[in-house]
């Protein structure tokens, strides 16, 4: 029989993905024993998808980081660390000391000033993930900017929905979800586009399919079919690295036949004639170029009829990282948001655009900053830093002597893999701040162990700007991500700069520094609305619709940014009839993710509902290849080889696509992508590379 003081429920925010799910948390005796959708849920309307629901056991994982661990390798090159503190250090394992929080802060302050001394502050630099609260991003890239005088800092944001900030900004002023996720319900036609939303926002994707079955209104543009595309009224899959091609012509058709909205381009946008011009004398916008295209005849029909109906009706797009993970990442967003300019649809009720959000707190993470080329609330920064591409290059080059990696598996996640270890293993210290043993906290030097989003307050801001401030579900002795910092700030001697004694503290830090979005989003506000949730920017007010008289340019009309399509890979090889029958080689390969497991799956993989049953990653191959490939195989790029993988065949994948998923990693799939990346802002192309298939058999 459970003490009534020992049984609790109390409401937080899920910790995985950007849909930002409200949950209730059931507590005895500190220990979450189960997790549930509140009823009146604005977010989860009563529904948790199987992470939410089921992935709480990370949190007593045994292989928690409880105690800071310092390698035995670090310090033998390190003796003056050893002379200073060598009392405090005791045995862990075969490979690291620990010692207490306090002894481990000295040692990280001892080595970062040491750094920044002999190399100058440009030397540090700072990658986070984006699953800590926005207090903890904040004092991340403070601590990087005032503290080490750097300004290299950046966030996971780089390997996912930075060229959304890039495309809406550069054409809208503003790189946000314009409107709630209820607008669905009001919306009379949706674009689902590059998101595979019933696996990675499935809370949404609810939505979606109960608007699909009453209106029969979705289109769903794809490389492969969805599980969403089985309801749609337009299953558009379309070859690879055609998303520009494809949202260019849907402009032309809108143009061209004359559905766009005259008053609302005349008084809301500037630039219309010029672009209009480049559309109507774009080679490629004409849908019939489709029509040589062996396999994707039907594009050239299918593409004008969404084009029409989306131009009159009230619709709304969404789009995932189909989109942003390619060459032209950021200029096919550019073309989503010219859609929208054209036909008027943004704006209002029903009628918007809406990325799709990886992380819980990836919008958060940019809004606080954690960008190299924006301070926090989007302001200029006093000197533009570099993306973390051209920071592997540089810790190549011996240029960057220091990491701070907080939350954020650079060794698995991000592409080149290969190449980043080699980069890892060059720096003079590499800390990581983390809840596990991930694959970059095993070559750290130093690392500390921190809460998770179950253990702490703070805020997360999802993926239509609603901000939640978090309660701990259960307590714990370990210290937030920002405390961490603040510790080693003072360390450093910047402590009056970093005089915060709690998350409220760094909050309202927030709020002065980031008004524009913030000034009114107190903790006692933001609590009291815990259950409808406030949308920035929050004053007086929150705003659930962004654009509603004006954008937020310059001067307040929304631009267009003509970029042409760009003839190459699959389309190319089609046109030139280089089909690779009956060939090994040729292959065009797209990653993504499964429901049960998140990103490096550091949590899901350490809940026993959701590991047992997805515990390797798995290839989808056409199915008309069966013979040919058989059980198990290895994917070769030019950059690097996965290691084997089982094959399962399907009819939704098109001849000579693969599809996996990269949650594993044994599995090594980022080995496969190399440096090429969006033009514009560095974000991994890998939604396509071409790769060669070697047949195992069953090992
Ligand atoms: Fe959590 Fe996202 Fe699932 Fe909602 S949809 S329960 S936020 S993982």
């Amino acid at each position: 029989m459970i003490d009534e003081q020992e049984r609790q429920e109390i409401e937080s925010v899920c910790t995985y993905c950007g849909v930002g799910c409200d949950i209730t948390g059931v507590v005895e005796d500190n220990e979450i024993v189960k997790i549930y959708a509140q009823k009146d849920g604005v977010v989860s309307e009563g529904k948790l998808c199987i992470k939410g629901k089921y992935g709480y056991d990370f949190v007593e994982a045994k292989d928690r980081i409880r105690e800071p661990r310092i390698k035995k390798s670090f310090l033998e090159k390190n003796p003056q660390i050893i002379e200073k503190y060598g009392d405090a250090l005791v045995e862990f394992d075969h490979d690291y000391m620990t010692c207490d929080l306090q002894t481990a802060v000295k040692i990280a302050a001892m080595k970062l000033t040491e750094i920044k001394e002999t190399y100058g502050g440009w030397s540090f630099c700072a990658v986070g993930g984006a699953r800590t609260n926005c207090e903890s991003a904040y004092a991340f890239q403070k601590f990087t900017r005032e503290t080490m005088g750097s300004p290299h800092v950046d966030n996971c944001g780089r390997v996912c929905h930075a060229p959304s900030l890039k495309g809406m900004r550069a054409t809208i002023g503003e790189g946000a979800a314009t409107n709630p996720y209820n607008d669905i319900y009001d919306t009379e036609f949706m674009v689902v586009i590059g998101s595979n939303t019933m696996e990675a926002h499935p809370i949404i994707a609810n939505r979606m399919v109960a608007q699909a079955k009453k209106l029969n209104n979705l289109a769903v543009i794809d490389v492969r079919e969805t599980k969403m595309a089985k309801l749609a009224k337009y299953n558009c899959v379309i070859p690879h690295e055609a998303n520009l091609l494809i949202l260019n012509m849907m402009a032309y058709v809108i143009i061209d036949e004359e559905l766009y909205n005259k008053d609302f381009i005349d008084n809301r946008t500037k630039g219309f004639e010029e672009y209009r011009e480049q559309i109507l004398n774009d080679p490629y916008a004409n849908p019939k170029f489709f029509e040589q295209i062996e396999g994707y005849e039907y594009l050239a029909k299918m593409i004008p009829n969404i084009a029409r109906e989306y131009a009159v009706k009230k619709s709304m797009i969404f789009w995932g990282l189909g989109i942003t993970e390619h060459l032209d990442g950021s200029y096919a967003v550019m073309a989503i948001t010219h859609l929208a300019l054209l036909t008027g649809n943004i704006g209002k009720t029903g009628a918007g655009l809406m990325p799709l959000r990886g992380q819980n707190n990836v919008q958060g993470a940019c809004d606080m900053g954690c960008l190299p080329y924006y301070d926090p609330d989007y302001a200029e920064p006093k000197e533009v830093g570099l993306m973390t591409p051209q920071l592997i290059d540089a810790m190549l080059e011996g240029k960057i002597k220091a990491l701070l990696n907080m939350g954020e598996d650079i060794s698995h996640i991000h592409p080149n893999i290969n190449k980043s270890d080699k980069a890892l293993e060059k720096l003079e210290f590499l800390m990581v701040q983390d809840l596990f043993m991930v694959e970059t906290a095993k070559k750290a030097d130093m690392v500390i162990g921190v809460r998770s989003a179950y253990e702490k307050t703070g805020v997360y801001v999802n993926a239509m700007r609603r901000l939640h401030l978090s309660q701990p579900l259960v307590k714990s002795d370990l210290p937030d991500d920002w405390e961490v910092l603040t510790m080693i700030a003072k360390e450093m001697g910047d402590g009056e700069n970093f005089c915060f004694e709690s998350s409220e503290d760094v909050w309202n830090e927030v709020r002065q520094k980031a008004p524009k979005r913030f000034s009114g989003a107190e903790y006692y506000r933001l609590a009291r609305h815990r259950k409808r949730g406030m949308q920035w920017p929050i004053h007086d007010d929150d705003t659930p619709v962004l654009h509603l008289l004006d954008f937020r340019t310059d001067d307040g009309l929304g631009k267009y940014v003509y970029k042409q399509y760009d003839l190459r890979g699959m389309i190319k090889e089609i046109i030139e009839k280089k089909f690779y029958e009956n060939s090994l080689e040729g292959y065009y390969l797209t990653t993504g993710r499964t429901l049960a497991h998140y990103n490096n799956a550091a949590q899901t993989k350490r809940s026993s509902k959701l590991d047992t049953k997805y515990d390797e990653d798995i290839l989808l191959a056409p199915i008309e290849d069966e013979g040919k490939l058989g059980d198990r195989v290895i994917l070769k790029s030019q950059y690097g080889e996965s290691e084997a993988l089982t094959v399962r065949y399907t009819d939704r994948v098109k001849p000579r696509t693969l599809f996996c998923t990269f949650h594993h990693a044994k599995s090594r799939i980022n080995a496969l992508f190399g440096d090429e990346c969006d033009e514009l802002i560095m974000t991994a192309r890998f939604k396509s590379v071409k790769v060669d298939v070697i047949p195992v058999g069953d090992e």
